[in-house]
């Protein structure tokens, strides 16, 4: 029996681990495929945020007394789970809101290193928050911006990647995996191409932290950005890993307590790693939630978890292929289980209405993408996006439910 399949007996049981999908919309199971936004949550993370708060709830770092000693050690483990995730060690992971945050982290941090006639090298298919963060800071510093273009099948041209990396180039910042598309990007051979130029090269890791093991060892970035809510895990709390030789030499981002060692009336020396970059009270239960939610992963196992989603994205994409009228848009070999596409007649927004009175929440519109969409020729997608508790059943049931529209629509 192949791996998946052993796992799918596995993940019938992932189902029942989370509250929300038990509920019904409109009379029927929720069919939840809108996991690229956010994606569900397991009652064990719930608990564990829920058990801080009831019996551990005090601040961090400062309490000489037992329940501050307790929350420090319970928010500490979860830094270095979070760390130990993607292979980082203590002192490069730093928690942040999200990943958004996570990039403007590095983006204002380093703002004052660009100027004129440095670029920042992105891709054509970035989220705005890989995006619209490096155009602040091109035009607080001069810098210019420039794009790697994308092939038909909407994977990365590397011919464009290495004609638009050069000397010039300061950084390269990339989704490793695109959230419209669902392309899984060679980062690691992107950021050879940027570290063979003297660039740095920082990874929005915001949907592939989630769908498979990743190394930031392996794949040699010098940041990796990633969201919990993306992974089982509670909003508000995202992470930040930097090599930790970069991060020593970062100004911080947010000033305040917390990131301090000593401070006077003039002036102030920093925390050391991470600590540097946590000002103020930190989101200690989200961390704490996040830190179960990466237990549970790991119970799984992210082989599992990749396995799982190429298996759903195989059926899923035979299934919807076989409807006549429907175009998937990202058809890269090297694909997560995320499907955009497009249907004759149907708007992608009324397509999503459709779908969600049959119980079947996906996602309509640019997604946080407009350039990619007008690079695309579209005004938007539809789009399915798949995790662990998804299964063939749920693949059925969009299929189906898109039948139903079109005969609805008469198209
Ligand atoms: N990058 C990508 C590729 C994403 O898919 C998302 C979320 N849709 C983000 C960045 C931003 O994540 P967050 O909203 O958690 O900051």
């Amino acid at each position: 029996m192949a791996k998946w399949q052993a796992y799918g007996a596995k993940n019938m049981n992932a189902k029942k681990d989370f509250p929300i999908l038990k509920r019904r919309i409109n009379g029927k199971e929720i069919a939840y495929l809108d996991n690229a936004a956010t994606t569900q949550k397991p009652k064990c993370v719930l608990d564990a945020m829920d058990d801080y708060y009831t019996m551990h709830n005090a601040n961090i770092h400062r309490g000489i007394y037992k329940i501050s000693e307790e929350a420090t050690e319970m928010y500490e483990k979860a830094h270095e789970n979070a760390g130990r995730f993607v292979d980082a060690g203590f002192q490069e992971m730093v928690f942040t809101r999200n990943t958004t945050e996570s990039i403007n982290l590095v983006a204002y941090s380093l703002l004052p290193e660009f100027q004129k006639g440095d670029e920042i090298v992105l891709s054509r298919m970035e989220h705005h928050s890989n995006l619209v963060p490096w155009q602040h800071v091109a035009k607080m510093s001069g810098a210019r911006l420039k794009y790697i273009e994308l092939l038909e099948d909407g994977s990365i041209d590397m011919e464009s990647a290495k004609k638009a990396i050069s000397r010039k180039t300061k950084l390269v910042s990339i989704a490793h995996m695109s959230n419209v598309l669902g392309t899984i990007n060679d980062a690691r051979e992107i950021g050879r191409i940027a570290h063979s130029n003297g660039a740095m090269i920082m990874v929005d890791g915001a949907q592939s932290v989630p769908h498979f093991q990743i190394s930031v060892k392996k794949l040699d970035c010098d940041f990796l950005a990633f969201s919990a809510h993306k992974m089982l895990g509670p909003t508000g709390i995202g992470c930040l890993y930097g090599k930790k030789e970069i991060l020593e030499g970062m100004r911080p981002f947010l000033y305040g307590g917390e990131m301090i060692r000593e401070v006077s009336y003039e002036s102030a020396k920093f925390n050391e790693l991470p600590w540097k970059f946590e000002a103020g009270t930190q989101n200690i239960a989200g961390a704490i939630g996040f830190d179960r939610a990466i237990g549970y992963l790991r119970s799984i196992g992210m082989d599992n978890i990749r396995d799982h989603g190429k298996m759903i994205l195989a059926y899923a994409t035979r299934r919807l292929s076989e409807i006549e009228g429907l175009r998937i848009i990202g058809n890269s070999r090297h694909k997560g289980s995320i499907i955009s596409f497009d249907f004759r007649g149907i708007p992608p927004h009324d397509m999503a209405a459709i779908l969600d009175a049959e119980g079947i929440c996906i996602r309509a519109g640019h997604h946080c993408a407009m350039p990619l969409m007008k690079y695309l020729g579209v005004n938007g997608t539809s789009r399915a996006s798949f995790y662990i508790y998804n299964t063939k059943e749920d693949a059925d049931r969009i299929a189906n439910g898109i039948e139903k529209g079109r005969k609805l629509f008469k198209v």
